[in-house]
């Protein structure tokens, strides 16, 4: 953060320019990207540099065990998704795993939907070949159109400007949910006692009852209902394409501070944290919270010099690990770099992502995740912030509000021969409705220990 204070911040944003950045699309039409950037720094920011502020607060309370984080959304959202009915149930989802998480944890829940702004996404190869044919690999709605031909696959830099739009509209209906009413903690206990009421759940009807208990006892006591149907809900996305980020990076009139407008918490991937490269220094550069994915096979030193990189002051909230390590290896590797980056002093914020160290291809051809490996993760991340002392932050789940069949598994009894009935996803498998909510039930449990 500090490079930012100097008198030319965005000059100094301009010069990371010239590193090395990965994953990103070759545009074939120049003119047409400067156009598509110029428009998008034209264009009002999506957030407001307070409101990443205020996250790096909560964010900064989750480092220090007194509240818990909740991210969640699509793998990758699509232009033809961003429904009123597609965003409103993702939001309701994370709503209501969100008061079951804040009663198991008996701490604030911050909310964080992995949304607008989360259309681009990196490949692990640059192309793809279907019969013989070979074509760009889709990077995301933000880059090219997932359908298997030419024009589709080819990288339209117009799409940027679409991309804003699309998470300006989400945000805007986000928005409107969270503050309107729809967020009334009275609704979401109910659709939550709806989710109980069907039998494959009744495990989690106790839990429910004891919610609901505590609902009463409040309602007893003359709580403040009225100021409980309004929500913190912030948005986040991988900040991959810089020919986005970039130009929607301004510097905030209070303070002189360089801030991602694009959302409030951005997170550099597994695949771009190239400490010499240009993704670690964008976010080095910008005031928001941040995130950088960790897997297994991560080099301690690197992570302490993404540390001292992204941030040298040693700031509670601003850095977040995203640790995604498998469930097989997380009880293995994540001991070593917890003690060594807490024995560095760094106030690191601790996050698990118990999708991505956990995909594997079906027999019936399909990318999918077993509900089993997803909740183990879960279990083992706490299970070593336990033994070590230090805190289970939150989890960041690749989820939506639909009853999409795209990991098997959860009490539903999802089969590897049900993944085709309803498997939408454009990139990764998302636990849908229904194993979303039994995954917060469970995290409740390990919480409430
Ligand atoms: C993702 O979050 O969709 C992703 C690609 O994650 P990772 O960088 O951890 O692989
Ligand atoms: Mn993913």
């Amino acid at each position: 953060m500090s490079t930012s204070t100097a008198s030319d911040p965005l000059q100094a944003l301009a010069a990371g320019a010239d590193l090395p950045a990965a994953q990103q699309p070759v545009w074939p039409d120049r003119d047409a990207l400067e156009s598509a950037v110029g428009t998008l720094a034209s264009y009002p920011p999506l957030v407001f540099a307070g409101e990443c502020d205020v996250l790096r607060d909560r964010m900064a309370a989750v480092s220090r065990g007194e509240a818990f984080v909740l991210q969640g959304g699509d793998c990758a959202e699509t232009f033809d998704s961003a429904t009123a009915d597609n965003i409103r149930d993702r939001v309701k989802t994370i709503l209501q795993m969100a008061a079951v998480l804040t009663y198991g944890a008996s701490m604030p829940v911050v909310k964080v939907g992995r949304m607008a702004g989360q259309y681009a996404k990196p490949r692990s190869s640059d192309e793809e070949t279907r019969e013989g044919v070979t074509l760009p690999a889709y990077r995301g709605d933000m880059v090219n159109a997932y359908e298997f031909d030419e024009a589709s696959r080819t990288p339209d830099p117009a799409r940027l400007v679409r991309a804003y739009h699309a998470s300006s509209a989400t945000l805007n209906l986000v928005r409107a949910f969270t503050t309107g009413g729809f967020a009334d903690l009275r609704h979401v206990h109910d659709w939550n006692k709806g989710f109980v009421g069907n039998a494959a759940f009744a495990r989690y009807e106790r839990l429910a009852k004891d919610i609901d208990k505590a609902m009463r006892f409040m309602n007893a006591c003359g709580a403040d209902f009225e100021a409980m149907k309004a929500t913190e809900f912030f948005s986040a996305h991988e900040a991959l394409l810089l020919d986005y980020e970039r130009p929607l990076t301004r510097v905030d009139s209070r303070t002189g501070h360089l801030y991602d407008t694009s959302g409030h918490f951005v997170w550099v991937g597994e695949r771009t944290r190239d400490l010499d490269g240009a993704h670690l220094d964008f976010v080095s550069k910008v005031h928001n919270p941040v995130g950088v994915k960790v897997s297994a096979n991560a080099e301690i030193d690197d992570l302490l010099r993404i540390i001292d990189l992204v941030d040298p002051d040693r700031t509670p909230g601003r850095l977040t690990f995203i640790t995604r390590m498998g469930a097989g290896r997380i009880r293995e590797a994540l001991p070593a770099i917890v003690e060594k980056v807490t024995a560095s002093g760094a106030p690191v914020t601790w996050v698990c992502d118990p999708m991505h160290g956990n995909t594997f291809s079906s027999s019936s051809g399909f990318k999918t995740r077993d509900f089993e490996d997803v909740v183990d993760e879960v279990r083992g991340f706490f299970e070593v912030h336990q033994g070590l002392g230090t805190h289970p932050g939150g989890i960041h789940v690749e989820l939506t509000g639909n009853d999409v069949t795209e990991c098997i598994g959860g009490s539903e009894k999802i089969l590897d021969a049900d993944l085709g009935t309803r498997y939408e996803s454009v990139c990764d498998p998302r636990l849908n409705h229904q194993q979303s909510l039994e995954l917060a039930f469970l995290v409740a449990e390990m919480l409430a220990q």
